[in-house]
């Protein structure tokens, strides 16, 4: 027998992780766990408990305590009693606590490791390997963001009390990406854990009684989606943080629609793992089981979506075939075991079901001759192909170790399958040609791309989606700003604005002529009678009476001018530039309106004409300035995170200084390549309205910017719904139903804020896009 033989016919000894630390701390803190609320432990008023179990082997781990009404209110007084005293902590005191924190965690590594692993059935070697470090590597990272927070974030402080809620696919990590950055900015937290995975936030829990991390500032309440919901519904929550599903997700919006708090939603996937003729087949192979494979498929960027060159398509599904019957799962504390169990019983009935969906809609199912363990919740690997980019399959987050695979032959074709979904969290693309890699990196619509490589996380790399994926990133200096807000501490730019307003301009422009008074619409480059064939009689004059025929005709313009983001940034500044100058040509006309429509003085009126040039200077100005940044992270290689456009953006103008409001609002997006649709002030809308005739000689293209005008209550609801629109800007007061409406799509929404900093209106006018390039010979 050759060597190679020896090697091939060996069979896998069993290689368990002994479990005995972890049963011991089960019995000493079980087998009824409690919660952890204001420094202290306590179970449940009611005496409603659950159980949790072993998704390997279904045997039970203990009981759950069901958080209600009580527990969740002592939690929420707990979490806001500490709030004062934690948020003036100094930086350099909270971060001690966050080091010390991911000290015991490392510490405790294996015990961690190994409730995880019974608690949630994902392997021994994942748990081990990926997500406690993980978890220590976030708290000494947002250590640091503690340490630094006065002087990287000075006009900033924490958002308040927030209520976090957590799945059952990374419990720890999750709990991690959401409790070190609240803390490091100085909130107090409630969190809820999964009901199948609450265990090792209790451990964590006790982590912190045992750092001394002062009473409230984490509180952890345990139960399941009615206690979520009476976190995220409390009226003194400040900000609710989710990871879950979609549907879920829209839930909550709804919910704290209207309430003022501050939302970010990690929500589901169907991300493209894309594999190019010229790629490394044999490490695309490899990257391909660790995105869809690993965590037994239940991670939210899971590349469950294969999209391989039709040329290497054969190739690469032999490959793939033969390594999915290398794949062995089984006990997840073996740790020669590639995958373990599905979390829940629950869990592994949806998967099913949806297989069986697939095959009913004419799929074609392979699943190697794995032997799976019996007492416990198993799934093998399993490959779709023969599917159509519209099968359910395709297009629903399964969730599970379920693999689907499409064909394609151009790069065209490979990008629109690719953005051919609702969602947008990650991606990966696999080829050794970096005009390729990255000319697809920048056209796939997601939050993350892994350029050869996948599922690799940082603390220092944002993480969150695009689309109905969610909006908010966890992460690095991104993910720092979800957790904290303006103290409007900024120097005023309104103030600067005015301050040049005197100065003499230079010469140039070609403006000129009277402004119409009987302002039309402005839809796709050209002005518009409304679509019902009314106007309204407003101060100074009329305007059309827009209906929801009209935003949508506005939307499908704005959508088709989309090309204005792939303009460069420059390009975009010439154009703002030129805006600026011919608006300025056209000082008198703008402040007569102004005056006439608002009953505001001249001086007054000559000021907001003023303000509104400079703000299109400034925007033009800062169009090719709002960098993105690299990361270092734990990868050999770089982290590009990019600043890039949100896509159409609905603005709801203010109806105070109606030419300055519209102007603050719209220019920046436009500067960063978002299109628009406007709704000008409803009670002035002239001066705004005016601004067609000084854009139709300023070189915009037709669609990029435009605005209906009419009763906000007509229209406002359209345009908050329409799935085309991805971004809602809302500076006309209460924004509840504009906030529900936009749950549709999860579209974003920002209570609109024309005295905000401008790097507020920057970031709400982007989403940050990380792409990961490793490299090394
Ligand atoms: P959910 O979205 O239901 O659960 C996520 C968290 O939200 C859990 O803590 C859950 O509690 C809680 N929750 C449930 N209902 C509410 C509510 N009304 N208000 C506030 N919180 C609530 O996901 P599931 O666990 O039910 O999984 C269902 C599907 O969701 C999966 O098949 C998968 O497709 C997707 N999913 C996506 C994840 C992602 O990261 N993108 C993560 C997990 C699931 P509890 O679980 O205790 O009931």
């Amino acid at each position: 027998m050759s060597v190679k033989e020896i090697l091939d016919s060996l069979e896998w000894g069993p290689a368990p992780e002994s479990d005995a630390f972890a049963r011991e701390w089960l019995d000493e803190h079980g087998p009824d766990f409690g919660m952890y609320i204001d420094g202290g432990w306590r179970h449940a008023a009611s005496g409603e408990k659950f159980e949790t179990r072993n998704p390997a082997d279904n045997q039970l781990l203990g009981t759950i305590s069901q958080a209600g009404e009580e527990e969740v209110n002592a939690a929420v007084a707990a979490a806001r009693a500490a709030l004062p005293e934690w948020s003036s902590t100094p930086g350099h005191v909270r971060a001690r606590y966050l080091y010390a924190i991911a000290r015991q965690v490392q510490k405790h590594h294996r015990l961690l490791a190994v409730l995880e692993t019974l608690d949630n059935g994902k392997p021994i070697r994942e748990t081990r390997d990926v997500d406690v470090p993980l978890v220590a590597r976030h708290f000494y990272h947002h250590a640091g963001w503690a340490q630094l927070f006065d002087e990287t974030f000075p006009s900033y402080g924490p958002v308040g009390v927030c209520g976090q809620v957590i799945p059952w696919n990374f419990p720890l990590l999750m709990l991690a990406w959401k409790i070190a950055p609240a803390i490091a900015a100085g909130n107090t937290v409630v969190l809820k854990p999964a009901e199948f995975t609450s265990i090792s936030a209790l451990a964590f829990a006790a982590i912190c009684e045992s750092v001394g991390l002062p009473s409230g500032v984490v509180n952890i309440v345990t139960g399941d989606g009615r206690t979520g919901a009476l976190i995220t519904e409390h009226e003194d929550i400040d900000k609710v943080a989710f990871t879950g599903s979609t549907e879920v997700g829209r839930v909550i919006r709804k919910a704290t629609a209207g309430s003022g708090k501050a939302l970010t939603l990690e929500l589901g996937g169907k991300s493209p793992f894309i594999v190019f003729e010229d790629a490394d087949i044999d490490s695309a192979v490899e990257g391909l089981v660790n995105a869809i494979w690993f965590n037994q498929g239940q991670v939210c960027c899971a590349g469950s979506r294969l999209l391989v060159q039709e040329s290497v398509a054969e190739e690469f599904h032999e490959k793939l075939r033969a390594r999915m019957g290398k794949l062995r799962v089984g006990n997840p504390m073996d740790k020669a075991v590639d995958m373990g169990a599905i979390v829940d019983e629950v869990q592994l009935k949806t998967i099913s079901e949806l297989c069986q969906l697939g095959c009913d809609e004419g799929a074609t199912m392979w699943q190697p001759d794995t032997e799976l363990p019996k007492g416990g919740w198993f799934f093998p690997p399993t490959l779709f192909t023969d599917v159509s980019p519209a099968s359910t399959i395709v297009q629903e987050e399964i969730f599970g170790p379920v693999l689907v695979s499409l064909t394609f032959r151009s790069h065209e074709e490979a990008i629109a399958l690719a953005n051919n979904t609702r969602y947008g969290l990650a991606g990966s693309v696999w080829s050794q040609d970096l005009d390729t890699a990255l000319e697809v990196a920048r056209a796939i619509r997601a939050g993350t791309i892994w350029v050869n490589c996948t599922n690799q996380f940082d603390a220092n790399s944002g993480f969150g989606g695009y689309r109905e994926s969610g909006f908010g990133r966890e992460g690095g200096r991104e993910g720092m700003h979800a957790y904290i807000r303006p103290t409007g501490d900024h120097e005023s730019t309104a103030a600067v604005a005015t301050a040049g307003a005197d100065a003499p301009a230079p010469a140039g422009g070609d403006g000129s002529g009277d402004i119409d008074r009987t302002a039309k619409m402005y839809i796709g480059g050209k002005q518009k009678r409304p679509d019902g064939g009314y106007s309204l009689d407003v101060p100074g004059g009329q305007v059309g009476r827009g209906n929801r025929k009209d935003i949508r005709d506005a939307v499908a313009a704005a959508i088709k001018a989309i090309a204005w983001a792939e303009m460069s940034a420059h390009s975009r500044a010439q154009v703002l530039y030129y805006i600026a100058e011919n608006l300025e040509q056209r000082t008198e006309e703008f402040a007569s309106i102004i005056s006439a429509s608002t009953g505001c003085s001249d001086d007054d009126a000559a000021t907001e004409v003023a303000d509104s040039v400079a703000e299109w200077f400034r925007w033009a100005a800062w169009a090719d300035k709002f960098d993105g940044r690299v990361h270092e992270t734990t990868m050999h290689g770089l982290v590009l995170a990019l600043n890039e456009a949100i896509g159409v953006v609905g603005v709801i103008c203010p109806d105070s200084r109606p030419l300055h409001g519209f102007t603050r609002l719209v220019a920046p997006l436009l500067a960063m390549g978002n299109t628009v649709v406007a709704i000008p002030s409803e009670a002035h809308p002239l001066a705004a309205a005016g601004i067609y005739q000084v854009l139709e000689t300023s070189d915009l293209p037709g669609g990029v910017l435009n605005f209906v005008t009419g009763l906000r209550q007509e229209i406002v609801s359209t345009l908050a719904e329409h799935d085309g629109v991805d971004a809602i800007w809302s500076a006309a007061g209460d924004i509840a139903e504009v906030e529900v409406a936009s749950a549709g799509n999860m579209k974003r929404v920002w209570n609109a804020d024309t005295s905000a900093a401008d790097e507020e209106l920057l970031r709400a006018a982007t989403q940050v896009k990380n792409i990961w390039l490793p490299h090394g010979v």
